[in-house]
């Protein structure tokens, strides 16, 4: 909508003129011939600026102004005084102590009117296009408050369902494992009872069976594991990362003579974590450089650098090395490269480790040379809380 101006003259030929000089603008012009019927103009229309001339009778234009700056409606408008006589100082000054925002004097300048009047026109459309903004953004604000509120309310919804997961997933393993111990025992019993007197395919099915049964046992482990590595309370201390490294080493002592490998580390350092959840780490880590390691005697290297405020660390591997397309998938659970006839697993190991990297705000990744071997890294930030940080 265009914005009004309007003219305060009690002469018809002063109106005219004015009109005259304003036509050309992008603006409706209405006219008032008194103080008074400006008064009730104003109070009925959006005025963008007033043209108010000092002398009319009745009612001059400094009473008028005084009047329009009284009521809270038009109040703001802005005022420009048109006058031909007083030019002098004391009428400029009370005309600026009634709040006019300008004056124009007579004879008037065509430019100088114009160009006073298109810079209120402009403040106006400005003042205007501001308000639509406002609302506009109001508007964005509530809606965002309002997906704001629908996600914390998600975000909790996903919590309680984590944690009942995590919940299940643990108390499942824990009553799996018991009829589990019972199967296996019985399978061994029958398989220590018969040995000998049992025909071939007998003996193979058992075999299966006891196969089958120990690689659910694995399982069940595992993932009790990874339920531990998600809902256990972190509990945080400082940590000497080579004293973690050697005990895993002496865990998998027997592993690594039998594959014929070695680990070559450089010092690490002291941080502060869980120092069961990084066992759980490197151990599964250095495990898999054991595990899948071709046909190579594996030489495995371990080793830390400080970057930025966090600590990196990496397990190294001269392994077959993982196409690219899985650095991510090989992270998420139960997804192997490997058949269990290759290699045994159960494809939850890197899964915990990147469960231990998150909660202590860390992050992991593979990077890889196909033939050459792999290097996990995974990130442990220096400003860890001690005791109780839990994510
Ligand atoms: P698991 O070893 O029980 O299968 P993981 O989650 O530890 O489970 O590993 C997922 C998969 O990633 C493995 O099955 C294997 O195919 C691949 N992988 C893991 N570590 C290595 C490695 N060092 N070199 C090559 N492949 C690996």
């Amino acid at each position: 909508m265009k914005p009004n101006i309007l003219i305060v003259d009690d002469k018809p030929e002063n109106v005219l003129a004015l009109e005259g000089l304003l036509r050309e603008e992008d603006a409706n012009i209405i006219t008032a011939n008194s103080g008074n019927e400006a008064l009730a103009l104003l109070l009925d229309k959006e005025v963008a600026v007033t043209l108010m001339d000092v002398q009319m009778p009745e009612m001059d234009g400094f009473e008028t102004v005084s009047l329009i700056r009284q009521n809270r409606k038009t109040g703001h408008i802005p005022i420009i005084f048109v006058t031909a006589i007083n030019k002098e100082e004391k009428y400029v000054s009370q005309g600026y102590e009634l709040g006019a925002v300008d004056y124009l004097f007579k004879p008037l300048q065509p430019s100088v009117v114009r160009s006073k009047v298109r810079a209120f026109l402009e403040l106006y459309r400005q003042k205007e296009e501001l308000g639509q903004k406002t609302v506009e953004l109001e508007k964005l604000n509530s809606a965002l408050f309002q997906v704001n509120a629908k996600l914390e309310v998600s975000l909790r919804e996903l919590r309680v369902l984590n944690h009942d997961l995590e919940q299940f997933t643990s108390v499942a393993s824990h009553d799996l494992k018991a009829p589990l111990r019972t199967i296996s025992m019985y399978l061994s019993l029958i398989e220590n009872k018969y040995r000998g007197n049992l025909d071939a395919d007998v003996g193979e099915y058992l075999r299966f069976a006891v196969t089958g049964s120990n690689r659910l046992s694995s399982l069940i482990n595992d993932l009790l594991l990874y339920a531990k590595a998600g809902n256990r309370q972190m509990k945080c201390e400082d940590v000497d990362v080579n004293s973690i490294l050697s005990n895993v080493l002496q865990d998998l002592k027997a592993s690594l003579e039998e594959a014929q490998g070695r680990v070559e580390k450089t010092e690490l350092p002291i941080i502060t974590g869980d120092p069961t959840q990084l066992s759980q780490c490197f151990q599964n880590l250095i495990q898999n450089a054991i595990k899948y390691r071709g046909s190579k005697r594996p030489v495995i290297g371990v080793g830390a650098t400080l970057s930025g405020n966090e600590w990196r660390f990496y397990v190294s591997d001269n392994g077959p090395g993982i196409p690219k397309d899985s650095y991510e998938k090989i992270f998420q659970l139960f997804h192997r490269l490997h058949s269990c006839e290759e290699v045994d697993g159960s494809g939850i190991g890197l899964a915990i480790c990147r469960r231990v990297a998150e909660r202590h705000g860390g992050r992991i990744w593979v990077e890889s040379k196909p033939g050459k071997g792999s290097t996990f890294f995974f990130t442990i930030p220096t400003n860890n809380q001690k005791n109780g940080t839990t994510h």
